[in-house]
This record gives structure tokens, C-alpha cells and sequence, in this order.
């Protein structure tokens, strides 16, 4: 077996990886739940001669898979949760729920699960034939929608043997990413006060719906006051009651910090932390604040990025036939053209004026972004981060969906049990595949990337998480 047959390999497979793929999309299963989820692609795994390992950081859905023996020690990512509320048909273009109010794949966590599978049979398939050294391990990650699996697995060491670290997304886009995401953590703010009569006796009471209001507002003014990449977000998680004549002696408010590294987003998160101690002190309340979870920023690895955006080029675009123009013209009329506009908007960003004209009419991506490596990050966060700062990390996006589909949305969970998602996630699978191999065949480039890691963080790692923390549901 030669680099050339991936190609074929994979696509002599496809129907196994599709039917993973559907499999979970099924399951749908939420953050560290993903029991069936779990179960399915590591029973895949150990019939393909991988070692599985099971309940890895204290998650029992979170495994490895390893093939082979010795460096390098190449790691490919796959995940498998669902999102609460976005149950939908798969490739109906209307809003539908299979459940009500059910789970769904809004993310295509689904294909991502699978898609990173079948790179690494794929991987596994030409270390064995051609007697290699080296070793595959498929990473099954729980939890990135709610849980920051990854960050538990980093802080547990997990990783700490890994010399190479490679995943994908699916997206509307073809494209390496070249880009930072950012920091992000979590916390709850519990006020504790004294319930009374609202009426006779409002003196005797001290209001924690109070506090959470003054907690707010005070948050909203810090907005101004911290830098302007930084994001506060938040959900009020209990009220105190039902009752305008009972003071509310307890409430509970949700917050979400994002920053562009680490240490500014705790910078922010002390802050607000000041703020609900102020509030709590207006209203002679007390506030119990429990930190949940945290994860750290993307660091985009330029010299493994440059590989697999070669390896991109090769693979070329996922090659949709006009069923899947088709299906994917339906869907883009549910999107709005301001929907439509801000994706060609970032297009135009990152790829240029040129090939954001290209694509207007289009109602798939057929264009492959050659590599950028962009000092910026986009807006929103990922658990992959925590792995791209103690291994080199690359990680691509592929067309699995009509252009302009954003995540998180119905039409999302739509598509990614369609020919669309199947043919991005074979995509993605080449492309992995053949910058495993790369790797393996080139000693170099792990040297280059691991130099190149080390003088962005001198090998320091803050792990965002309290140590003592175990993941929450
Ligand atoms: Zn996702």
C-alpha cells in the first residue's frame, strides 16, 4: 500500500465510516453521555487491531485506540455529542424534530466521530502493510459542547506521550485552519438572602433576586471597561421563585468569559468576581461562586498546517454531484441574505474578494482556501485548544453542508446525516490520512513543529481547570 492508495482505501470503506457516521448522528447523545456513542466507534476500532483504552481522565466515555509501535505518536482527535434542542429530520429542509425537544447533531460531532476513524484505519492500514514504525491513536473526546473534555484529558496527561496532534470540523468552508480561537470558562454565582414577606415585612428580608439583578449590572458596565476582544456572556439559571410578594432568598446566574489567551480571560473573570462580591455586599446576601470548567485558546501550528493544506490541495474539494446541489440550493433558502452575506463576508475576509464573488451564486463550497497563518482569532472556543499547547496540533475544516449553514442551528443537524456531511467527512479523512503519513514518513517535520510550539509557549501550560475539578454534566 502506497501513500497514492488512501484514496481508494478510504473510498473502498466509505459505506463503513458513513454508517459510523449515521450511527451517532442517531444516538445523539449529549456530553458525557455519549455511552452508545462511545461503545459503537471503539468496538469499531478494536475489530480494526487497535488497543482500546476506556475511561480515560475519570470520563467513562472518553478512550484511545492505539495501532502500532514506536515514534512518532501521532494522535487524531474524534468526538461524538450532541446538542440539546436542535432534534431535526435529516436532510429535510423545513424544521422538524425527530424528538420533541430532543438532541441533535447541530454540531456534526457525528461526522467528526467517524471522519477521524476512518483516517485512522486508514493510517493503521499502511503501517501494517508496509511495516512501519510508528503508532495512530484515535482520541475518542467527549463532551466539547459542555464540558471541555479534552482539557481534563491534557490536565491528566493523557497527551503527554503524543508527538503529533491532527483533527478536522465539519463546516460550509474548505480550509486549514491558520487562526486562534478563543479562551473560554465557565462559572456559576449562587446569592444566598433571607426570604420574608414582600409586603409586611420587606425590612426583614434580604433579596438575592436583588443581587443577581446588581450582579448584572454591574457586568454590563464592566463590558467597557476590559479589552474589546473580551466576551461576557450569561443566563440567568433560577429567578428565586414564582412569587412578586415573597423576597428571594436564593438565585443562581451562569456566566460564560471569553478572551484571546488564558491569563486575560482570568484577568476578566477576577473582575467579575469582584463585581458579584459587591453586589452580594449591597444586598447583605452572601454569593457562593462555583467555577465549572475552562479551556484554553487555539495555537494554530504553522508548519503542520502547511502540510496538511498541501495534503488539502491534493484531496481536492469534496466532489458533490447535482443531488447534492440540489439539496444543498433547498437549504440555502432558509438562510437569510444577511446570513448568506456575513459568510461571504468572512470569505471575503480570509480568502479575498475574488473568491468570495466566485462563490455568491453557489450553493456549495467547491473552493479550497490555501493555508493562511493569521496572528487573529476567530470569535468562539474550542477544547482542541488545550491540546495545541502541549502537542502541535493542526486541525481542518471541510464543506459538509450548503454555504452559509452556521453551527448550532436545525439545518445543521439536517445536513450532517445527508450525502453532504458523508462526502466532507471522506474528505477530511484523506486529508488526515495523508499528513499522518507524512509524518511518519518525514522526521523533520515533527522536530520543526515541536520547535515551533515550544518558542510560542516555552512549554508552559496553565491548564484552565480548578485542580481538584472533575468534569460536570
Ligand atoms: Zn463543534
Amino acid at each position: 500500500m502506497n501513500r497514492e492508495s488512501i484514496n481508494s482505501f478510504i473510498e473502498n470503506r466509505k459505506e463503513d465510516f458513513i454508517k459510523a457516521s449515521d450511527m451517532i448522528w442517531e444516538f445523539a447523545e449529549l456530553g458525557l453521555e455519549e455511552h452508545q456513542s462511545s461503545e459503537y466507534l471503539s468496538n469499531l476500532l478494536r475489530e480494526e487491531e487497535f488497543e482500546v483504552e476506556k475511561n480515560l481522565a475519570g470520563m467513562p466515555t472518553a478512550f484511545s485506540a492505539s495501532y502500532g509501535s514506536g515514534k512518532p505518536i501521532i494522535a487524531i482527535l474524534g468526538e461524538f455529542d450532541a446538542l440539546p434542542g436542535l432534534s431535526q429530520k435529516a436532510s429535510t429542509y423545513e424544521k422538524e424534530e425527530v424528538v420533541n425537544g430532543g438532541n441533535g447533531h447541530g454540531c456534526g460531532h457525528n461526522t467528526l466521530g467517524a471522519g477521524s476513524l476512518a483516517a485512522s484505519v486508514a493510517v493503521k492500514e499502511y503501517l501494517k502493510k508496509n511495516q512501519k514504525s510508528g503508532t495512530i491513536r484515535y482520541y475518542g473526546c467527549p463532551a466539547e459542547e459542555n464540558g471541555s473534555g479534552k482539557t481534563y484529558m491534557v490536565r491528566d496527561g493523557i497527551f503527554n506521550d503524543v508527538d503529533i496532534a491532527l483533527s478536522w470540523h465539519p463546516m460550509d468552508t474548505n480550509n486549514v485552519m491558520g487562526i486562534r480561537t478563543q479562551a473560554c470558562m465557565s462559572a456559576y454565582f449562587r446569592f444566598k438572602g433571607v426570604s420574608a414577606h414582600a409586603a409586611v415585612s420587606p425590612h426583614l428580608g434580604r433579596s438575592a433576586l436583588d443581587a443577581m439583578e446588581l450582579m448584572n449590572v454591574g457586568a454590563n458596565y464592566l463590558r467597557e471597561h476590559i479589552s474589546k476582544e473580551a466576551l461576557l456572556h450569561y443566563a440567568i439559571t433560577d429567578g428565586g421563585g414564582k412569587a412578586p410578594n415573597v423576597v428571594q432568598d436564593k438565585s443562581e446566574v451562569y456566566y460564560f468569559v471569553r478572551a484571546p489567551k488564558t491569563n486575560d480571560m482570568f484577568e476578566v473573570y477576577d473582575r467579575l468576581c469582584d463585581v458579584a462580591k459587591g453586589a452580594a455586599l449591597m444586598t447583605g446576601t452572601e454569593v457562593e461562586i462555583e467555577f465549572v470548567e475552562g479551556l484554553s485558546d487555539y495555537i494554530p501550528n504553522k508548519t503542520l498546517g502547511e502540510l496538511m493544506s498541501d495534503n488539502f490541495s491534493e484531496v481536492g474539494s469534496p466532489k458533490f454531484d447535482s443531488e447534492d446541489h440540489k439539496l444543498a440550493e433547498k437549504f440555502k433558502t432558509t438562510f437569510t441574505d444577511q446570513e448568506i452575506m456575513n459568510t461571504l463576508g468572512q470569505i471575503r475576509m480570509f480568502a479575498g474578494e475574488e473568491v468570495a464573488r466566485s462563490l455568491e451564486d453557489k450553493s456549495v463550497c467547491d473552493y479550497v482556501s490555501p493555508y493562511r497563518h493569521i496572528d487573529m482569532h476567530m470569535p468562539g472556543s474550542t477544547d482542541v485548544g488545550d491540546v495545541s499547547y502541549v502537542v502541535p496540533t493542526a486541525q481542518l475544516t471541510t464543506a459538509c453542508c450548503a454555504l452559509a449553514t452556521t453551527g448550532h442551528t436545525w439545518q445543521f443537524t439536517a445536513q450532517m446525516c445527508s450525502p453532504l456531511a458523508h462526502k466532507g467527512m471522506l474528505t477530511a479523512a484523506k486529508v488526515i490520512a495523508l499528513t499522518a503519513i507524512d509524518i511518519i514518513n518525514t522526521p523533520d517535520i515533527t522536530e520543526k513543529a515541536k520547535t515551533e510550539l515550544f518558542n510560542q509557549t516555552k512549554g508552559i501550560y496553565n491548564c484552565p481547570l480548578p485542580k481538584d475539578s472533575t468534569p460536570i454534566k
